[in-house]
């Protein structure tokens, strides 16, 4: 099954045109195809791969042998609500970190030391059941081969009201304008956001794109922004921090 997808109004960056993309029902390799979950880490480029996503079979939580079992397709709203609602622990970083599960585990996303893998117990994929320490992982960063269909966590009981809003309160700093979350991986000692304001690019603007006046590791969409603005900004950035710094950003964003 297809459907016709306008990215401009899917992704949170607000960039992309409209495609044609695979609904995925059952579990498979469709090697040919680049699977996106909610596309709140993504960049679409004018002429991507062939997309798909995770059709609605794969949007459940259930419990079972103390363990969560969560299909890749249930977003990160509706697993917090769940945690919340059944007093599960460790899942409070998630208000606010928009994506499918899916999205989620690959990228390996977090808030600073609290990162998704660390409740992780396994996840399925056309292989059957991957467990956590066969999978490598590090900060933004999974080598997972192939679609992720389901994920399986580890439960704690106690959801901690408090815990959400110090996670709140860390976000205060990040903008409300489109953007697909932190543009750069933090390299080792330094923070992005600092590295990209010290070369003078907080606020700096081409065309409809930005990075952010509130927070220089965010690429925020200005209005019309494009994907080759985007890219001009990112190339920019790279550039600079080198020049200054000796370091290589490494995007944190996908550009599909
Ligand atoms: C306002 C804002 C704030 C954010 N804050 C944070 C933050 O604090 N921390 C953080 O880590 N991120 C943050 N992000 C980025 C984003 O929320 C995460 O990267 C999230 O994991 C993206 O999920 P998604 O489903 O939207 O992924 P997509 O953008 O759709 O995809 C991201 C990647 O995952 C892959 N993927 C998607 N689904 C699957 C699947 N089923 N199997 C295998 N691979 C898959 C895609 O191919 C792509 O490579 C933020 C984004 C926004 C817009």
């Amino acid at each position: 099954m297809n459907k016709i997808i306008d990215f401009k109004k899917y992704t949170s960056i607000h960039i992309g045109g409209e495609h044609k993309v695979k609904i995925i029902k059952t579990i498979d390799t469709y090697p040919s195809y680049k699977i996106l979950g909610r596309g709140n880490n993504s960049l679409i480029s004018d002429n991507p791969p062939l997309l798909a996503i995770l059709g609605e079979e794969f949007n459940y939580i259930k419990e079972k042998d103390g363990k969560l079992i969560v299909g890749a397709a249930t977003s990160s709203g509706k697993l917090l609500t769940y945690c919340r609602k059944n007093d599960i622990a460790n899942f409070e970083l998630l208000a606010k970190l928009p994506g499918n599960m899916g999205g989620l585990v690959k990228m390996n996303a977090g808030l600073k030391q609290w990162e998704i893998f660390n409740y992780l117990h396994s996840i399925k994929t056309h292989e059957g059941e991957i467990l956590k320490n066969n999978i490598p992982h590090s900060y933004r960063h999974t080598q997972i081969d192939g679609i992720v269909f389901e994920v399986t966590f580890n439960i704690e009981r106690g959801y901690c009201k408090e815990q959400q809003k110090v996670f709140n309160k860390m976000r205060d700093n990040q903008p409300n304008l489109p953007s697909a979350g932190s543009c750069f991986k933090n390299p080792e000692g330094y923070s992005a956001g600092y590295l990209i304001e010290n070369v003078g690019l907080k606020g700096y603007v081409i065309g409809g794109m930005s990075f952010s006046e509130m927070h220089a590791n965010f690429l925020v969409n200005l209005g019309n922004g494009t994907f080759n603005e985007a890219i001009e900004l990112i190339s920019l950035a790279k550039e600079k921090v080198k020049d200054k710094f000796n370091i290589d950003l490494e995007v944190e964003i996908e550009i599909i």
